[in-house]
């Protein structure tokens, strides 16, 4: 049976948006989602998430502490029917999200989650207290087209992913950017962009390709980006003008740009609980930031997803011993470890008592960010990493393993200023064993001492990071795009609203 929390009984205003957001199970799109949905209803709307069980149990103190501060938000949760799929057993641990989902039963997930059609139309057709007037899908939710067009609502793409990125990975495909280009590893230049960037087939291949079995998914992808009714985006226009208008032109849609979504969050309570229960204390935590100087401690974290590989676990650790700095290092769980990393991560936890804090499992990561304490992140960059960095206005040190991560770090690196690479080329993919190590410890340590220190250019990064930040709070209040544009959202996408008219404005 389904978890439902109906909300929204006693609507203030019956002609008010109710966007339902579809977001995909995965950490990385489901916080970003929330967010996003939680701004919408400070402005008014009405919006259900629609999330599968497990994974809807972290965001709900997140909601939970949403609704009783009188927003109009509701979790909605779903089981998936792996045996519809052919899991007859189920997913191994009775997995529901990306971070659990083993590599080779993917496919199957997603094809699980695309049945979710049919029971999230029953929900909203018979038991939701008022009708929608709007899908927000994770543009990774092709499936959503026609659950849009059945419910006869508007659908919206939702990225959580920064607009140069989108546009890099559009243009490549469409101007087929690797054409006579075998070898995935040698770069080539993202056509159609006024500044030159260079990227790999393996880095930035489009949104699915290069996956074998996944050509059909990848095309329902692009044809859902094509018919949606426009796009929202975790990111803000005065960081990126030119791409989010450079993506809108190429698309022929309107695209509301309405972050840092994590901006959302202005109290150390909401922060704490973010994405997930923290495994660590969070007042504990802050107690122990408050203890460093402002600006002295590394904060590293290679987000929900990447799998580390052993040996590079402790180079990685090593490096950040011999950095000298304080460090805040999110190790993840203890079950994620081989014997041997294990071993050396409690060593060197006890050696660097005081001065090195490991997180065993979910870092309150926003709150770790926002303390005064936070002087750089070590990242893999993630978006929602990357751009809660930027909200911080801290220098990172970037370190991609897949997916949009390479153009993340160029994002930060090459569009930005605020990065440092530790100059990865090519793609590790939930691999958890590397022949060799990529990264060694001088590298770390050299990249973490240029983000700290560096000298002129060190100080120039942090500089453009602090300017980010005063924009992206700016960006985020009354006269800021991203402001304007949730605003924008709630008015045209409420009962009666001409869409088609406002959203073309
Ligand atoms: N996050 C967190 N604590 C953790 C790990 C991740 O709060 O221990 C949050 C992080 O703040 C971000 C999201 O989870 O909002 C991860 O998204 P990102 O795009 O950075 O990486 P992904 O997990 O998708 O690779």
């Amino acid at each position: 049976t389904n978890h439902i929390q109906a909300a929204g009984d006693e609507a203030k205003d019956d002609a008010a948006a109710h966007f339902v957001f579809v977001p995909l199970m995965a950490q990385g799109h489901i916080i970003p989602a929330v967010d996003t949905a939680l701004l919408l209803a400070t402005h008014g709307a009405h919006c259900t998430i629609v999330a599968t069980p497990s994974t809807a149990a972290r965001v709900r103190p997140t909601i939970d502490s949403a609704r009783r501060s009188g927003l109009a938000v509701s979790l909605v949760d779903f089981p998936l029917d792996y045996a519809a799929v052919g899991l007859p057993d189920g997913m191994p641990g009775g997995a529901d999200n990306m971070d659990n989902v083993p590599p080779e039963h993917m496919l199957a997930y997603y094809s699980a989650i695309a049945l979710l059609s049919g029971p999230i139309k029953t929900y909203l057709r018979v038991h939701a207290p008022r009708p929608p007037t709007c899908i927000v899908s994770d543009f990774c939710h092709p499936w959503t087209r026609e659950l849009a067009s059945s419910l006869g609502v508007p659908r919206l793409s939702f990225f959580s992913m920064c607009a140069f990125c989108v546009l890099c990975q559009h243009n490549v495909e469409r101007f087929n950017a690797y054409d006579g280009v075998p070898d995935p590893n040698e770069p080539v230049v993202v056509p159609g962009l006024e500044k030159r960037f260079e990227v790999t087939r393996a880095q930035a291949p489009g949104f699915f390709r290069g996956w074998p079995g996944w050509e059909k998914f990848a095309d329902d992808v692009e044809r859902a980006l094509v018919e949606a009714d426009g796009v929202v985006m975790n990111t803000f226009e005065e960081m990126e003008p030119e791409y989010v208008a450079g993506y809108a032109a190429a698309r022929g849609m309107k695209v509301w740009t309405v972050g840092p979504v994590s901006l959302y969050h202005q109290h150390a309570g909401t922060l704490a609980t973010r994405g997930d229960t923290a495994s660590i204390d969070a007042d504990d935590c802050v107690r122990w930031l408050d203890d460093k100087e402002p600006g002295s401690v590394v904060y590293v974290s290679f987000g929900s997803i990447v799998h580390a590989d052993p040996k590079q676990v402790m180079e990685l650790g090593l490096g950040l011993e011999a950095s000298g700095y304080p460090f805040v290092w999110v190790v993840k769980g203890a079950e994620r470890h081989q014997a041997a990393a294990l071993a050396f991560l409690r060593e060197l936890e006890a050696r660097v008592a005081g001065r090195g804090l490991l997180v065993w499992g979910w870092a309150p990561q926003a709150l770790i960010l926002s303390h005064r304490a936070a002087g750089a992140f070590v990242t893999h960059c993630g978006w929602n990493s990357t751009l809660e960095a930027v909200a911080a206005g801290l220098p990172v040190v970037t370190w991609p393993h897949f997916t949009d991560q390479f153009l993340n770090e160029k994002m930060a690196v090459e569009v930005l200023g605020i990065g440092v690479s530790v100059g990865v080329k090519e793609p590790v993919v939930f691999q958890v064993d590397h022949k060799d190590i990529l990264v060694r410890r001088e590298t770390v340590e050299a990249a973490v001492r240029s983000a700290m220190d560096g000298g002129e250019d060190g100080e120039e990064r942090r500089r453009r990071a602090r300017e980010l930040a005063v924009k992206a709070r700016a960006t985020m209040s009354e006269g800021g795009s991203s402001n304007a544009n949730i605003r924008d959202l709630v008015r045209c996408f409420q009962v009666g609203a001409t869409q088609e008219q406002d959203a073309t404005e």
